[in-house]
């Protein structure tokens, strides 16, 4: 079934596709197949980015794009480039219309959406939801940070699929119209503040997933976040919450006496979820109620949340050695990830912390260190900083410098029956491409170990 949401049409062309990586490379090659001329510009030299000259889009690589405003009435942002890169500022400034590749992927697409936002879990849950679907046999398209870029699933996708999608406030912020059937906002602590400028701005920016759905879709959220208990929650979408134990008792979904229920009765027993972790107990009642809106049977959904095992980097378990699990959270970038990380486990946790700072400060990670760490060890450039705002967590705190070394310190300190977890609670650009090489990295080093 097609989406009954109506989109509004394209902007004029010709367009400027600026930020090359994969979901920009994805906009540009969508709209030229749509027989628009189309530029693109990034600051780099992305790989791939090069190839898209054979298909006729003018590059501007290395550069600011700036000279190629003119010749354009529409400048397409990726999620990655910032509103005050300088071509974009012009174009405001200049009166372009100025879209991001979400909307723009959104608006080509036909298809039904389930959107995902929140600061922590997007990827998680929309796997998993791509997982439900695909459990309850319905035909299902994911696309976001991990699958394919949305741009590139507007031109071929079954109509009858329904497009479930991991929405960043980075691809919120330049949404204008986008209104999918079911949206979700799992979460919200602070995050990317080096960007967003105030806390305020990035909250505006997740909210907007709501903002322009009608009454016929469904807003969801967890009743539980307190940011969200006094925020206006914007959009005119029939409003779904779920909850731990649900005092208020209006949450369409709940966790109560071990089990996840809806209003029917229990969809499924806690012990029966294949993920650990209360923050995966939340993702899974968060699946549970964007699946159930969006139509998967309940015998579906509950199979779906069963048989799920979760993300790579994500509380991934990577080994056991000498009777010490090994445990890679790589993706874990900010305290409240990191938190959620070491609640998982008791006591004995050798926790990895560091790498590079995005001004966002530690202490929030305090109680958590207290509860759960034996030791940690501080790596990258966040170290020092790691090591003045944990200080109050009374656990010894080792400058191991790098990730290698940490592990190393760590194995050699842990008990059997401990838990090695890197979680380091900060982005990893200091020392790796990404989080992914940075967990690639610890895996192969744990499995040094051997
Ligand atoms: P995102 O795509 O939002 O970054 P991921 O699913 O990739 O989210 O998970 C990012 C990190 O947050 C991982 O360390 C994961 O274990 C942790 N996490 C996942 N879900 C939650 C949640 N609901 N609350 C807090 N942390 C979470």
């Amino acid at each position: 079934m097609a989406s009954e949401i109506p989109r509004p049409p394209l902007p004029e062309g010709p367009f400027l596709v600026v930020g090359l990586a994969r979901s920009g490379i994805a906009a540009a090659e969508a709209l030229v197949a749509r027989g628009e001329r189309v530029y693109g510009t990034d600051r780099g030299s992305p790989p791939g980015a090069g190839r898209l000259a054979d298909l006729g889009v003018e590059l501007d690589l290395n550069g600011d794009g700036l000279h190629l405003l003119d010749g354009v009435n529409c400048l397409i942002k990726s999620p990655g480039v910032p509103q005050d890169a300088p071509v974009v500022a012009a174009a405001r400034e200049r009166g372009k219309v100025v879209l991001g590749e979400l909307e723009l992927g959104w608006r080509l697409s036909a298809n039904r959406f389930v959107a995902v936002t929140g600061t922590n879990g997007k990827t998680t849950v929309t796997e998993w939801l791509g997982h439900v679907f695909a459990e309850a046999g319905m035909p299902v398209a994911v696309a976001g940070n991990v699958g394919t870029p949305l741009a590139s699933l507007a031109a071929g996708s079954d109509l009858e699929a329904t497009v479930v999608c991991e929405c960043s406030s980075f691809q919120l912020e330049d949404s204008e119209a986008f209104a999918p059937e079911v949206a979700v906002l799992l979460n919200f602590s602070p995050d990317h503040l080096d960007r967003h400028g105030t806390l305020g701005a990035y909250l505006d920016a997740k909210l907007r997933i709501f903002a322009s759905q009608p009454p016929a879709a469904t807003a969801i959220w967890d009743a539980d976040e307190p940011v969200l208990a006094g925020a206006e929650v914007p959009g005119s979408a029939r409003r779904v919450r779920y909850g731990v134990d649900c005092a208020a008792g209006d949450c369409a979904i709940r966790f109560a006496d071990g089990a996840i229920s809806d209003g029917e009765g229990v969809l499924i027993e806690r012990q029966d979820l294949a993920l650990a972790g209360e923050h995966n107990l939340r993702n899974a009642m968060a699946v549970a109620a964007a699946a159930l809106a969006a139509g998967v049977p309940r015998d579906g959904v509950a199979r779906g949340l069963a048989s799920f095992a979760g993300v790579a980097h994500r509380l991934e378990p990577v080994a056991e050695i000498g009777g010490v699990t090994y445990v890679n959270d790589s993706k874990a970038t900010n305290v409240a990830a990191a938190r959620a990380a070491l609640v998982s486990f008791g006591e004995g946790v050798h926790a990895i912390f560091g790498g590079s700072l995005k001004g966002e400060r530690f202490g929030d990670l305090v109680p958590a260190v207290t509860d759960h760490c034996s030791a940690c060890y501080l790596i990258g450039e966040a170290a020092e900083q790691l090591a003045e705002d944990l200080a109050p967590a009374g656990v010894p705190l080792h400058r191991s410098g790098d990730l290698a070394t940490a592990v190393a310190d760590a194995a050699a300190a842990a008990s059997p029956g401990e838990t090695v977890l890197l979680a380091p609670a900060c982005a990893s650009f200091d020392a790796f491409a990404d989080y992914e090489e940075r967990g690639r990295r610890f895996r192969e080093i744990v499995e040094g170990l051997r």
